[in-house]
């Protein structure tokens, strides 16, 4: 595993690789690893002839009141982690070495009127609903990061959790949108034995909101349970699981039930469904989803 902070070497390296006829898995990450990183990175090793992991603190991904000082930094620890795996090239590059202009956070993009263009609406739909609501110009900090990082590593298949699933759809988008030779490939969430998705934030939570976290995707599963189950409406059992969440954690941002393909919210059952959650233990904000897939009508 070869440690890169230069994003100019880094490229020279990947262009001969790639001439070399040689495949390029990309899993771009924020550090502080886990499981569901490392079930990335043993994906892009099954697919690839090789593997690159990046390793960057976004700021541009962070509002003013984030938690991007505080965020965790493992750097030593995430090596170790990934030294039994397969990575050829782990790349950290500084944040001058991503924005030589400086890091200024953008500021948070105006409300979208009546007449603007249709791409920049076809955009919004999706990043600026569920999550993008709550976290204004979040997802353009992920947006322009992943773009920098792509002109970098070059063609490449990109490896994304399932977890972030907004973000894998605006990130769809955005390929498809910039045609780039880049293939998505989105992987399971990972989870911890009693059913929390695995997540870097994880480690803020005390023993005692560690355990209240539960509550989240045990919502989500009964939820598919119970549509699948016709055991109520979509607008009934949704209200039921903010019912139920909110006696557990400290507070619901959403629960959503939208088209897994517009994120658009969907009334009436249908056969393929996502419910997506944000919600806050403590001070932690966790978020989840599901995919409900109903074998029938
Ligand atoms: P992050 O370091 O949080 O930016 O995440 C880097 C990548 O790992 C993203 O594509 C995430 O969706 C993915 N990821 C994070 N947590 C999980 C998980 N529990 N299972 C699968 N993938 C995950």
């Amino acid at each position: 595993m070869k440690l890169m902070r230069d994003p100019k070497k880094l490229q020279a390296i990947l262009k001969q690789e790639r001439r070399k006829g040689r495949s390029i898995g990309f899993i771009p990450t924020m550090g502080a690893l886990h499981g569901g990183h490392l079930s990335l990175v043993r994906a892009a090793n099954r697919e690839n002839d090789v593997t690159v992991v990046s390793i960057f603190v976004n700021p541009k991904q962070f509002g003013p009141k984030e938690d991007y000082a505080k965020y965790p930094r493992a750097l030593g620890t995430d090596r170790k982690l990934l030294q039994p795996l397969k990575v050829d090239y782990l790349f950290c590059p500084t944040v001058r070495g991503i924005y030589p202009r400086g890091d200024g956070s953008l500021p948070a993009p105006p409300p979208l009127t009546g007449s603007r263009p249709t791409a920049e609406k076809a955009d919004s739909s999706l990043s600026r609903r569920l999550c993008g609501k709550f976290r204004p110009g979040h997802f353009r900090g992920v947006m322009i990061v992943i773009t920098k990082l792509l002109d970098i590593i070059g063609p490449c298949r990109l490896y994304l959790g399932a977890k972030d699933y907004q973000q894998t759809a605006v990130l769809g988008r955005l390929v498809r949108d910039l045609g780039l030779a880049v293939r998505i490939r989105v992987m399971p969430t990972v989870r911890e034995k009693d059913g929390l998705a695995m997540s870097s934030r994880n480690q803020y939570l005390s023993p005692e909101e560690r355990r209240r976290a539960r509550a989240i995707p045990k919502a989500l599963k009964k939820f598919r349970q119970d549509l699948l189950n016709r055991k109520g409406t979509i607008a009934s059992l949704k209200a039921r699981a903010i019912r139920e969440l909110k006696r557990i954690v400290d507070r619901v941002q959403y629960f959503e039930i939208v088209d897994p393909v517009t994120l658009m919210p969907v009334t009436k059952r249908r056969r393929e469904m996502a419910a997506l959650t944000a919600c806050f233990v403590g001070k932690t904000r966790l978020i989840d989803n599901v995919i409900i897939r109903a074998s029938r009508q």
